[in-house]
């Protein structure tokens, strides 16, 4: 299997390249050559099979030689044996018509262990072959942080640096991250707010002296083999619904496009998904898109729902290059149209074949709230406002089967869900330590020179 860049499909990489690289350096996204086509058998064979199981029959399609059978599935195993449900991502059913799959059993409680678990091993096994090292940036306004500490601690040929604005992130948030005892780990607290810390790490990324010097790599979810490892899990939830062959839509809260893309191509490799479904709140570039065709930036603004707080979500670009058959330059050409005047139109075509494969919806806060409490008023589960407003897509739009993506427990959000139902939900067992452990934090200013100097300074250490 070879990759190219959303807008070059000229160059090919494999996969080795791709996972290291994670962004193309023509701006692009990575994406495999063709999309692995399952046949109807082999499609029932993985729903009769467990996690494991059916992670290494998605993955090595997209693997292809890289690892040895053996590897692959130790680092499968290694990657969500310590998971609290045995079944790594448990279906819980609702009620007839709404099913939630549970994607915060991981060790910092959101979805992002799923891929970050697995990543880390992958890429420290590629970097080990050469006898490299890499570095890792990355800025964090919540999950993502926790997941690449934990993820990352002790691999040997990585060094993590995690930059976060000091005092905006929760408690919970914070703690997963700085409690982590390991050497090759820097959580770094920054002076200013999310966009200067993301300000700072593309600053780095356009740096290519410093970037080569530290071999710098990235692990949000523009690296494809975040959305890979992704896609296991769609598959796991219908392995677990009893007659899944009636037409199932995905709720999917949604930022960067990452999460819902994985359901994407699950659906392209033949698995029976009828529509997925863009959850988000105020901040509905997607939904906006999906109605009028017009993609079209505004500012940001901050919710009870943070980790949909975007303006731009980068991984739609992989969408677009479907949605334009395939045509890196036309990809390229409405990428710049984007940054010159902030949007792009599709066309009647493009729009059509975006609305054959998802549907979308927004709520707003005050909803967010509501929906928490009416689900605990009725099934006595506490949802994390992310989950919340699919949950409540679900409803406003009257789908009759849908499985919602719960995407965070509920324990991250405690504020939110306190001020809805009045009970302060508890932390797993496992996870209740990060309240007594030490915290390691190192303080820096909003300052590129100095945080490069201590980058390069820890990273030959
Ligand atoms: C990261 C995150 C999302 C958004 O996922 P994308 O892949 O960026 O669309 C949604 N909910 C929670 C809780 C998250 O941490």
């Amino acid at each position: 299997m070879f990759y190219f860049s959303t807008r070059d499909t000229n160059k090919k990489f494999t996969f080795e390249e791709i996972i290291l690289n994670g962004l193309a350096e023509d701006g692009g996204l990575y994406i495999p050559e063709r999309t692995p086509n399952l046949k109807e058998n082999d499609i029932n064979e993985l729903l009769s099979s467990d996690y494991e199981t059916i992670a290494y029959e998605i993955i090595k399609q997209f693997t292809g030689e890289t690892f040895k059978v053996d590897l692959l599935k130790e680092m499968i195993h290694d990657s969500y044996n310590s998971f609290r449900s045995d079944c790594v991502t448990p279906l819980r059913k609702i009620d007839d018509a709404l099913s939630i799959l549970e994607l915060f059993h991981g060790p910092t409680l959101a979805f992002k262990d799923l891929a970050m678990q697995l990543l880390s091993r992958m890429i420290d096994e590629v970097l080990s072959r050469t006898r490299s090292k890499a570095s890792i940036i990355c800025a964090t306004s919540g999950d993502t942080g926790g997941a690449a500490v934990t993820s990352f601690a002790n691999k040997k040929n990585i060094k993590l640096f995690v930059l976060y604005p000091k005092g905006r992130i929760s408690e919970v948030q914070r703690r997963f991250m700085s409690t982590v005892q390991a050497d090759n780990v820097k959580v770094i607290s920054i002076d200013g707010n999310f966009d200067d810390c993301q300000n700072i790490v593309k600053t780095l990324f356009n740096d290519r002296d410093f970037a080569n010097n530290v071999r710098l790599t990235a692990v949000n979810s523009i690296n494809w083999a975040r959305i890979m490892i992704q896609i296991v899990y769609y598959f796991s939830a219908l392995s677990q619904y009893k007659g899944y062959e009636k037409n199932i839509n995905f709720i999917v809260p949604t930022g960067n496009f990452g999460d819902i893309f994985a359901g994407y191509i699950a659906k392209k490799m033949g698995l029976p998904i009828h529509k997925l479904v863009v959850a988000t709140n105020i901040n509905n570039i997607l939904e906006r898109c999906l109605k009028t065709g017009i993609y079209e930036v505004f500012d940001s603004i901050k919710t009870n729902s943070p980790s949909m707080d975007i303006q731009i979500s980068s991984n739609f670009e992989r969408l677009l290059f479907d949605l334009l058959n395939m045509n890196s330059t036309n990809v390229d050409k409405k990428m710049s149209e984007l940054s010159t005047n902030g949007k792009f139109e599709l066309s009647k075509f493009e729009l059509d074949t975006f609305k054959n494969n998802f549907d979308a919806g927004s709520i707003n806060q005050d909803e967010t709230i509501k929906i928490i409490k009416d689900m605990y008023d009725k099934s006595h589960q506490i949802i994390d406002p992310h989950t919340a407003i699919a949950v409540g897509i679900h409803y406003k739009n009257r789908y009759k089967n849908s499985i919602v993506l719960s995407t965070a427990h509920a324990a991250k959000f405690p504020d939110t869900v306190e001020q809805a139902i009045g009970i302060n939900p508890e932390l797993p067992i496992m996870s209740e330590d990060i309240y007594k452990m030490q915290e390691n934090i190192i303080n820096l200013k909003s300052d590129v020179g100095e945080i490069k100097s201590y980058i390069k300074k820890n990273f030959r250490e």
